[in-house]
C-alpha cells in the first residue's frame, strides 16, 4: 500500500481545505513550531482510525475540529481524506466527525467500520500505531520503552497486527460460543 494524498478540512489548525501529494520514499515535515506539522500527522493516524483523543492531544476526539480563533469561528465539523494505492488501484478513505455526532468513514465511498479500517492498515503495516509514523521524541521514547511496548511496534512493522486483533475477535466468539455449549448442555441435561 501507498499513500499517495493527504486531504484536511476543518482538522485542528487546518481550517481551510489543504491538499498535499505524498510523494515515493521517505517523507520528512518541517516548518517554524506551532505551523501544524503535529497536526499533519495526527490526522494520518485519525484517518486511519486512531480512537484515542489523548493521542490527538486532546480530551475528547471533537477536539480535533478546528476551535476558532480571535478572527474565525469555530468550524462545526472536521473532515480528512487520505488517497492510496493497493494493488494498482487508487482508493480514497474519508473519515469525518461533527460536534456531537461521533465520527464515520467512507471508504471507496461506502460506509465503513471502524473496526475494518484499523484492520486493514494494521494489515498493511501503515495504521494508526504504524512505525512509519515517526512523531517527534518518538524515537527516544521507543528506547525506553517496555519490552512488550517494543514488541507490539516490530508486530506492527511486520504486518502481523492485523493478525492479532483478528485472533482476539475470534478467541473472544470461541468463548462465546463455549459459554452458549455449556448453557445448552446444562438445558439438555434438565430435560433428560
Ligand atoms: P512544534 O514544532 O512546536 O511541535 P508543530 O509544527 O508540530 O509545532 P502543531 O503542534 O502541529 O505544530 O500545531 C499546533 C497549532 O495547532 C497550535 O497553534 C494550536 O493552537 C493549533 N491547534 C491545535 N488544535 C487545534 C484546533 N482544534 N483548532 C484550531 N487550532 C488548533
Amino acid at each position: 500500500m501507498r499513500l499517495t494524498r493527504l486531504r484536511l478540512n476543518g482538522f485542528k489548525s487546518f481550517a481551510d481545505p489543504s491538499e498535499l501529494s505524498i510523494a515515493p520514499g521517505l517523507t520528512g515535515v518541517v516548518g517554524p513550531n506551532g505551523c501544524g506539522k503535529s497536526n499533519l500527522l495526527e490526522a494520518l493516524r485519525w484517518v486511519m482510525g486512531e480512537t484515542r483523543p489523548t493521542q490527538m492531544r486532546g480530551q475528547g476526539m471533537e477536539d480535533v475540529i478546528f476551535a476558532g480563533t480571535a478572527r474565525r469561528g469555530a468550524r462545526p465539523w472536521a473532515e480528512v481524506a487520505l488517497h492510496f494505492e493497493r494493488d494498482g488501484a487508487e482508493t480514497e478513505l474519508v473519515r469525518r466527525i461533527t460536534r456531537d455526532g461521533g465520527s464515520a468513514y467512507r471508504l471507496a465511498g461506502r460506509e465503513a467500520r471502524a473496526r475494518d479500517i484499523q484492520v486493514m492498515f494494521a494489515d498493511a503495516a501503515s495504521g494508526a500505531q504504524s512505525p512509519a509514523l515517526v512523531r517527534q521524541g518518538q524515537i527516544a521514547e521507543l528506547i525506553g520503552q517496555k519490552p512488550q511496548a517494543r514488541r507490539r511496534v516490530i508486530e506492527e512493522a511486520a504486518g502481523v497486527a492485523g493478525l492479532q486483533a483478528r485472533r482476539g475477535e475470534a478467541a473472544a466468539k470461541l468463548g462465546a460460543a463455549e459459554a452458549n455449549l455449556q448453557k445448552l448442555g446444562e438445558v439438555t441435561g434438565q430435560l433428560a
